[in-house]
């Protein structure tokens, strides 16, 4: 059955749905000043209502970093996104995002934050409304998770390790006579316990990277060189995979910034190794100069990434069936690594990808 409720019933009705609801609600004005605020957000933020009316959101929503310290205001920066959006689009722009906040005498609290922008009913842009709800003991479950994820591959690496040993002693001739059928089989354990250190490493990479316990250290860096580093590391596999990696500078003289260049290099190393990889044999490692920021793009001629899977493409595990072909040894954790990495560095990652090849970027 429908309800006809009159404007100002209709009105009541929606105050007492807002007051109720067990998420945060704050409406801003295009200048960010809050216009609404339901008893939820009152409440967790420890608020009166007239105090927060007319005030900038920030005053009393402190974004911080997961150890209370000030870091730049994700949720500004989504709010000005979708209002910038919402001026060009008819659709409503909106953003996901996590962010920690500091509630004054309690603490930091993780938060998931959804941000859109609001019109009025002639499709004029009033502003954006912020929602939130506390996930603190999502963001607790992770942390047991991935600990358990730590422990195990712990444990796991000691006996790996040693298995490594021992076939490599049957391999040398150091533990007996082998014959060339036994040989092949050891090649087949040995190509097994090397995937498997592999992907423990992966793993016990990530949950450093995920429980915070990987430290950036800045210091002036020559991108030239780092990129350099790199090639040079992995030039054996190229020529092994018959592989030409080419370096481009599009750029002069020595560009320093300040980045980790230890992180820097693990991230170009997975892009570079991925193109050497899934190749058609020409690789190519350009650095450039933007307005903001330097890029590092490592560019390939291969076997391109599926339009449908483009959005998984950093998430972990994510493999296509043909790199499966190619390298039936990889794990999927690589891009996931290299994005975790650019992220806690500061940085962006990206892709793009067509039937002549892909492009992988590094934005710092
Ligand atoms: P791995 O290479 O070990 O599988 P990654 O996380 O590095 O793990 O890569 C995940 C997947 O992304 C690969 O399995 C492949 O499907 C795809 N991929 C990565 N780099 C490229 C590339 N340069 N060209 C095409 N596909 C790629």
């Amino acid at each position: 059955m429908e309800v006809v409720q009159s404007s100002e019933a209709q009105k009541k009705q929606y105050e007492s749905v807002m007051a109720s609801l067990g998420t945060g609600v704050i409406e801003v004005d295009t200048k960010l000043k809050v216009i609404s605020i339901n008893k939820f957000a009152l409440t967790f933020f420890h608020k009166r209502k007239v105090s927060t009316i007319n005030d900038h959101y920030w005053h009393f929503f402190l974004v911080r970093n997961d150890k209370g310290k000030k870091t730049k205001d994700a949720v500004r920066l989504a709010l000005r996104k979708v209002m910038r959006k919402g001026k060009k689009s008819k659709r409503v722009p909106s953003e996901v995002l996590r962010v920690f906040v500091r509630i004054p005498k309690e603490g930091v609290v993780p938060l998931s934050v959804n941000v859109s922008a609001v019109f009025s009913d002639n499709d004029k842009l009033t502003g954006a409304v912020i929602s939130f709800r506390d996930v603190a003991e999502e963001a607790e479950v992770d942390k047991m998770k991935s600990e358990v994820v730590s422990l195990a591959a712990h444990q796991l690496r000691a006996p790996m390790t040693s298995i490594r040993w021992n076939i490599e002693l049957f391999l040398n001739g150091e533990a007996g006579k082998v014959s060339a059928y036994q040989k092949e089989l050891l090649h087949d354990i040995y190509d097994s316990n090397t995937r498997m250190l592999k992907l423990v490493n992966d793993l016990l990479n990530i949950a450093r990277l995920e429980e915070g316990r990987v430290r950036v250290e800045p210091v002036n860096t020559n991108l030239k060189e780092v990129i350099a580093t790199v090639v040079k590391t992995y030039k054996d596999m190229a020529v092994k995979r018959k592989c030409k990696v080419q370096v481009v500078h599009n750029v002069t003289g020595s560009p320093s910034i300040k980045i980790d260049p230890g992180l820097v290099h693990e991230a170009l190393k997975n892009y570079l190794t991925n193109a050497i990889k899934y190749s058609r044999g020409a690789v190519k490692v350009v650095l450039e100069k933007e307005k903001y920021h330097y890029r590092i793009s490592v560019v390939d001629n291969g076997i391109g990434i599926p339009p449908k899977d483009k959005k998984k493409i950093f998430t972990k595990f994510y493999r296509s069936d043909e790199a499966g072909e190619i390298d039936p040894l990889g794990s999927g954790l690589g891009l996931y690594i290299v994005k975790m990495i650019v992220r806690i560095s500061g940085g962006r990652v990206g892709v793009t990808s067509n039937k002549d090849g892909t492009t992988f970027y590094l934005l710092l």
